[in-house]
């Protein structure tokens, strides 16, 4: 078990900054994925840990030992890349062998090693066939398994679907996913993908611009962004955002009419005279009658998406937003419809796109 502890990390390519004084630490045992767009420095960092790039500064320690300028060799790390990496000439046993012999394990040992990992990723049946009878999905799982069988202390995976056909992604993230499961090593996983970030982390660190936004469960990274990145980023769509104005009335402060039927009172850290509603689509309730928390709302687009539900573009109080219904729901009947805002499910955040210390509460006659 080893946790990875990374210290005001910086790594400069001349003027560009793609590790921004990065401070985070992978908890030992754990799945960790890195989650960001294209370019905000996730392989950056990966390469850092494992030793194949050198900070321009800042410190990295497994556990109490700082690696920062170990050699890559000494770190006893395990890397999958996006492309997988294999020997040609060697069939897949040879292949998930050969490092275990520089290991020097006995063959038994060896045996045992290969067959159990080769079981793990399902390639049981092709330890025999050569390494360029496979299809890249398949060279990939041998790449998986032979990172694993040497059971390093760490294993670090760079987007390791992101290349292999889209017939076999789903094969590859359940492979991965059982995997991931079983193993007890600190495990990196970086990835571009949502779903897979999703599906597979104990924690996602949202990354952005070289920096770690946040770092919590996938549930409380959806549902509590800290930052309206978060809110936009994770999600089919994203987050629904909406610019409410802050309204004075007898020294209280008060979300404007429209949005919620009853008064909402604010109390906390309110710095501005707006505030930013944060809401996942499918969290907004919109039902075809009136009901006693709901305001009128009209649609302005409606579509079918993934998995039958509806996804509804609708217009209130001069905003525009979209709300997410239940395929069982189907399409709303009528151009109007009533939408409500449950409030435990709202992310209020600040004009600096933070997440605002603002607490809402009702004030009924108010
Ligand atoms: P990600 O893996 O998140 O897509 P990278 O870590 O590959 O991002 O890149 C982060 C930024 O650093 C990008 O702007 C990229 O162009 C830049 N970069 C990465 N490697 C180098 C390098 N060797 N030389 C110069 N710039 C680089
Ligand atoms: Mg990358």
């Amino acid at each position: 078990m080893t946790e990875i502890r990374i210290v005001n990390l910086q790594k400069e390519f001349k003027d560009l900054i793609a590790v921004r004084d990065l401070t985070i630490t992978f908890p030992s045992g754990e799945v960790t994925c890195l989650l960001g767009p294209s370019g905000c420095g996730k392989t950056t960092l990966m390469r850092m840990i494992a030793g194949l790039e050198e900070p321009t500064r800042g410190d990295i320690y497994f556990d109490d030992l700082k690696v920062t300028n170990m050699a890559p060799s000494k770190r006893n790390i395990g890397m999958v890349f996006q492309y997988p990496v294999v020997y040609r000439g060697l069939n897949v046993f040879r292949n998930i062998e050969l490092p275990l012999i520089e290991d020097k394990l006995p063959q038994n040992e060896r045996k045992e090693r290969i067959r159990e990992v080769a079981d793990i990723m399902g390639i049981q049946d092709d330890l025999e066939k050569d390494i360029t009878q496979l299809d890249n999905s398949t060279r990939q799982k041998v790449a998986v398994a032979r990172e694993v069988a040497r059971r390093p202390k760490i294993i670090l995976f760079d987007e390791p679907i992101t290349n292999v056909d889209v017939d076999s992604k789903d094969q590859l993230k359940e492979a991965l996913k059982r995997l991931t499961r079983q193993l007890k090593q600190t495990i990196v996983y970086v990835t571009h993908d949502q779903t897979e970030a999703m599906t597979l982390a104990d924690r996602i660190a949202l990354m952005r611009d070289g920096a770690i936004l946040q770092r919590d469960t996938p549930r409380e990274l959806y549902n509590h962004p800290n930052d309206v990145f978060g809110g936009w980023f994770l999600g089919n769509p994203g987050m629904s955002f909406i610019d409410l104005e802050i309204v004075e009335k007898n020294g209280s402060k008060f979300i404007e009419k429209g949005f919620f039927v009853q008064p909402v009172r604010l109390t906390g850290q309110i710095k501005d005279s707006k505030i930013t509603l944060g809401i996942r689509p499918e969290q907004i309730k919109v039902t075809d009658q009136p009901g006693a928390n709901s305001n009128q709302a009209k649609v302005v687009r409606k579509a079918l998406i993934v998995g039958g539900q509806v996804l509804v573009t609708l217009s209130m109080a001069n905003r525009v937003f979209k709300a997410k219904l239940p395929a069982a729901q189907g399409f709303p009947k009528a151009e109007i419809v009533y939408v409500e805002f449950p409030m435990n499910k709202v992310t209020l955040f600040g004009g600096d796109g933070k997440r605002a210390n603002i607490q809402m509460s009702v004030v009924p006659n108010a």
